[in-house]
Protein backbone atom coordinates (compact mmCIF):
# COMPACT_ATOMS: atom_id res chain seq x y z
CA UNK A 1 0.00 0.00 0.00
CA UNK A 2 1.03 3.66 -0.85
CA UNK A 3 2.64 5.28 1.68
CA UNK A 4 0.34 8.68 1.76
CA UNK A 5 -3.68 8.83 1.48
CA UNK A 6 -4.34 8.41 -1.88
CA UNK A 7 -4.37 4.94 -1.81
CA UNK A 8 -3.49 2.56 -4.16
CA UNK A 9 -2.39 2.78 -7.90
CA UNK A 10 -5.20 2.62 -9.77
CA UNK A 11 -4.98 1.75 -13.69
CA UNK A 12 -8.41 4.02 -14.57
CA UNK A 13 -5.81 7.66 -13.81
CA UNK A 14 -5.72 9.75 -16.80
CA UNK A 15 -2.00 9.73 -16.65
CA UNK A 16 -1.90 5.60 -17.01
CA UNK A 17 -4.45 5.73 -19.74
CA UNK A 18 -1.93 8.04 -21.52
CA UNK A 19 1.19 6.17 -21.00
CA UNK A 20 -0.88 3.21 -23.01
CA UNK A 21 -1.92 5.36 -25.61
CA UNK A 22 -5.67 5.48 -24.68
CA UNK A 23 -6.05 8.75 -25.02
CA UNK A 24 -3.14 11.30 -26.70
CA UNK A 25 -0.93 13.41 -25.57
CA UNK A 26 1.38 16.32 -26.85
CA UNK A 27 4.27 14.12 -26.45
CA UNK A 28 7.19 15.93 -25.77
CA UNK A 29 9.96 13.26 -24.59
CA UNK A 30 9.89 9.37 -23.72
CA UNK A 31 12.23 7.01 -22.84
CA UNK A 32 12.52 3.97 -21.21
CA UNK A 33 12.06 5.92 -18.08
CA UNK A 34 10.08 8.55 -18.64
CA UNK A 35 7.29 10.16 -20.62
CA UNK A 36 7.07 14.02 -20.74
CA UNK A 37 3.83 15.63 -22.33
CA UNK A 38 2.48 19.51 -22.64
CA UNK A 39 0.05 20.29 -19.71
CA UNK A 40 -3.69 20.13 -21.11
CA UNK A 41 -4.29 23.87 -19.35
CA UNK A 42 -1.04 25.19 -19.55
CA UNK A 43 -0.31 27.56 -16.26
CA UNK A 44 3.03 28.86 -17.91
CA UNK A 45 4.61 29.43 -21.55
CA UNK A 46 6.01 26.03 -21.28
CA UNK A 47 3.95 23.78 -19.11
CA UNK A 48 5.38 20.25 -19.74
CA UNK A 49 4.46 16.92 -17.25
CA UNK A 50 6.93 14.20 -16.52
CA UNK A 51 5.82 10.94 -15.21
CA UNK A 52 7.41 7.83 -14.64
CA UNK A 53 6.57 4.78 -16.84
CA UNK A 54 6.08 3.07 -13.45
CA UNK A 55 3.12 2.74 -11.64
CA UNK A 56 3.62 5.03 -8.46
CA UNK A 57 0.54 6.92 -7.52
CA UNK A 58 2.74 10.33 -5.83
CA UNK A 59 6.14 11.71 -4.75
CA UNK A 60 5.51 9.24 -1.30
CA UNK A 61 5.23 6.38 -3.33
CA UNK A 62 8.04 6.71 -5.90
CA UNK A 63 10.81 7.35 -3.54
CA UNK A 64 9.69 5.21 -1.11
CA UNK A 65 8.71 2.27 -3.37
CA UNK A 66 10.94 3.01 -6.53
CA UNK A 67 14.14 1.17 -7.43
CA UNK A 68 17.23 3.30 -7.48
CA UNK A 69 17.19 3.11 -11.36
CA UNK A 70 14.25 4.00 -11.83
CA UNK A 71 14.54 7.29 -9.51
CA UNK A 72 17.62 8.23 -10.92
CA UNK A 73 16.34 7.89 -14.55
CA UNK A 74 13.56 9.54 -13.93
CA UNK A 75 15.40 13.02 -12.74
CA UNK A 76 17.61 12.78 -15.08
CA UNK A 77 15.54 12.68 -17.87
CA UNK A 78 14.00 16.00 -16.03
CA UNK A 79 17.04 18.17 -15.96
CA UNK A 80 18.15 17.03 -19.89
CA UNK A 81 14.65 17.83 -21.15
CA UNK A 82 15.02 21.41 -19.51
CA UNK A 83 18.00 21.35 -20.75
CA UNK A 84 17.21 20.16 -24.09
CA UNK A 85 14.44 22.50 -24.47
CA UNK A 86 17.06 25.63 -24.12
CA UNK A 87 15.44 26.59 -20.47
CA UNK A 88 18.84 26.36 -18.27
CA UNK A 89 19.75 29.96 -19.03
CA UNK A 90 16.47 31.91 -18.38
CA UNK A 91 15.43 29.29 -15.84
CA UNK A 92 12.56 27.04 -15.07
CA UNK A 93 10.84 25.76 -11.93
CA UNK A 94 9.76 22.00 -10.94
CA UNK A 95 7.01 21.04 -8.84
CA UNK A 96 5.36 18.12 -7.73
CA UNK A 97 1.65 18.03 -5.60
CA UNK A 98 1.74 15.84 -3.12
CA UNK A 99 -1.76 14.65 -1.47
CA UNK A 100 -4.65 16.87 -0.66
CA UNK A 101 -3.08 20.17 0.94
CA UNK A 102 -1.00 20.45 -2.15
CA UNK A 103 -4.08 19.77 -4.54
CA UNK A 104 -2.92 16.57 -6.15
CA UNK A 105 -5.91 15.63 -9.26
CA UNK A 106 -3.64 12.97 -11.37
CA UNK A 107 -3.05 9.90 -8.58
CA UNK A 108 0.24 9.02 -11.00
CA UNK A 109 3.36 10.76 -9.53
CA UNK A 110 4.54 13.16 -11.92
CA UNK A 111 6.16 16.59 -11.82
CA UNK A 112 5.21 20.43 -13.83
CA UNK A 113 8.54 21.54 -15.47
CA UNK A 114 7.04 25.88 -15.93
CA UNK A 115 9.29 28.21 -17.49
CA UNK A 116 8.61 30.60 -20.37
CA UNK A 117 8.71 33.62 -18.29
CA UNK A 118 9.18 35.50 -14.62
CA UNK A 119 7.01 32.58 -13.18
CA UNK A 120 6.97 34.89 -9.88
CA UNK A 121 6.58 34.03 -6.25
CA UNK A 122 7.09 30.21 -5.21
CA UNK A 123 4.07 30.45 -3.38
CA UNK A 124 0.53 32.38 -3.84
CA UNK A 125 -0.02 33.83 -0.47
CA UNK A 126 -2.98 33.06 1.14
P1 LIG B 1 -1.76 17.89 -10.29
O1 LIG B 1 -2.77 18.84 -9.74
O2 LIG B 1 -2.19 16.46 -10.10
O3 LIG B 1 -0.37 18.17 -9.80
O4 LIG B 1 -1.67 18.17 -11.85
C1 LIG B 1 -2.39 17.47 -12.80
C2 LIG B 1 -2.18 18.18 -14.13
O5 LIG B 1 -2.61 17.32 -15.14
C3 LIG B 1 -2.98 19.48 -14.26
O6 LIG B 1 -2.09 20.55 -14.51
C4 LIG B 1 -3.90 19.20 -15.46
O7 LIG B 1 -4.08 20.32 -16.30
C5 LIG B 1 -3.20 18.08 -16.16
N1 LIG B 1 -4.08 17.19 -16.89
C6 LIG B 1 -5.24 16.63 -16.42
N2 LIG B 1 -5.79 15.85 -17.36
C7 LIG B 1 -4.94 15.89 -18.44
C8 LIG B 1 -4.97 15.28 -19.73
O8 LIG B 1 -5.86 14.51 -20.08
N3 LIG B 1 -3.94 15.57 -20.57
C9 LIG B 1 -2.92 16.39 -20.21
N4 LIG B 1 -1.96 16.62 -21.13
N5 LIG B 1 -2.88 17.00 -19.00
C10 LIG B 1 -3.86 16.74 -18.13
Amino acid sequence: MPVNGLGAYDDSNVFAKILRGAIPCRKVFENEWVLAFHDINPQAPVHVLVIPKGKYVSLADFTAAASEAEIAGFFRAVGALANELGLEAAGYRVLANMGPDAGQEVPHFHVHLFAGHNLGPMLTRR
